[in-house]
């Protein structure tokens, strides 16, 4: 038993259920409920079988060149992995080497201390404001580098990029995180501050604006000295990290742009509707400038409601922990699933 003491041992993050039964109603793990654009159903036929013998391209140069294209950077500057969690991990191994803390917000992805607890980095969890929102100056101390979800998650509250901007420029000596899971449902990217600051990485995925959760998609983009660090970590690691298909239907994500934004345009207008939906059942909520709602009720307890819920088929993610045990984060669907959720929850209520 002996071999035991020398275990890396870690309290691992737990993901969203991903239920087997059919007809459910699943607002649990912020996926897209619209399908990834038609051009990645012609890349997946397109594909040939035969050619998976072969390694996938370990530079990625296709999709990153797509990506760099999309964001007026240079290829150079787009770091791509299996899903952002892929490109944050890399990251947090890459940067994060400081006897210092690396501080990030109580209340946000519940990921990144479990990173820094398996790599063994020091780290500190600074309150949010009653209110729920960053404040800038609690990251302008020494530390040993910032990860900042904008929007942040579960709140949905979305940060001026000068507010994040100011957080970066306090912070020269470390490398700034920007993680922008959300972004695209109505917040602004902090891509074009890499131009100014070489300390900035900012981390995307095609997980939830995309609908491509399945495909495990996520990229970064920085200047090329901090993206050339996180390669050099990736070749030491796992030189081909990206399957053949994967790579395909990327690249025919981000061509289709039309369909991208109509898909994200769905989602914010029914994600506003809601908010007039729940205010009306007597739910209190953060402004959430992303696909989903972070709610509670005065008189009836979260976890009772999310348990209820589940009950009818209706997934829902609640969190039993400090400051938030009282609040549901409820993905936006389609209308058609949001509409029984609000009947249901009429009922439910009444
Ligand atoms: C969903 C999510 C991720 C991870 O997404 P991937 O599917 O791994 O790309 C990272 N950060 C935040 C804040 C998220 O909500």
């Amino acid at each position: 038993m002996n071999w035991e003491k020398n275990v890396r041992k870690v309290e691992p993050y737990i993901p969203g259920e991903q239920p087997k039964r059919q007809n459910i109603i699943k607002l649990n793990t912020n996926e897209c409920p619209y399908p990834p654009a038609p051009g990645v159903k012609a890349a997946l036929e397109r594909i040939q079988y035969e050619n998976f013998r072969l390694y996938p391209d370990a530079n990625i140069t296709e999709l990153s060149s797509e990506l760099a294209k999309y964001y007026h950077v240079n290829k150079e500057q787009v770091f791509v992995g299996v899903g952002s969690d892929d490109v944050l991990a890399m990251a947090f191994l890459t940067f994060f080497n400081s006897d210092k803390p690396v501080l990030f917000p109580d209340i946000t992805y519940a990921f990144y201390d479990v990173w820094a607890e398996l790599y063994g980095i020091p780290y500190k969890q600074i309150p949010l404001t009653d209110d729920f929102t960053i404040k800038s100056e609690d990251y302008f101390g020494e530390n040993g580098g910032i990860v900042i979800t904008n929007p942040n998650a579960p709140t949905g509250i979305y940060k001026e990029i000068g507010e994040i901007e100011e957080i970066i420029k306090a912070n020269p000596d470390v490398v700034v995180i920007v993680d922008e899971a959300y972004v695209d449902f109505g917040g602004q990217s902090c891509i074009p501050l890499v131009e100014k600051y070489d300390n900035l990485l900012v981390v995307q995925t095609f997980s939830k604006s995309r609908s491509m959760a399945g495909m495990r998609i996520g990229f970064a983009v920085g200047q090329e000295k901090i993206i050339g660090y996180l390669q050099d970590a990736k070749f030491s690691f796992n030189s081909y990290t990206m399957n053949q298909p994967a790579l395909a239907v990327g690249v025919e994500s981000v061509r289709d742009d039309a369909y991208f934004k109509e898909t994200v345009g769905k989602i914010i207008n029914t994600r506003e509707r809601m908010k007039v939906e729940f205010k009306k059942l007597g739910f209190e909520m953060t402004d959430s400038m992303t696909n989903f709602l972070f709610v509670t009720h005065p008189k009836v307890a979260a976890a009772d409601i999310f348990n209820a819920a589940r009950e009818e088929g209706i997934f829902l993610r609640y969190w039993n922990k400090p400051r938030i045990n009282n609040y549901l984060r409820i993905t936006i669907g389609t209308d058609e699933e949001m509409d029984t959720l609000i009947d249901f929850l009429k009922k439910y209520l009444a």
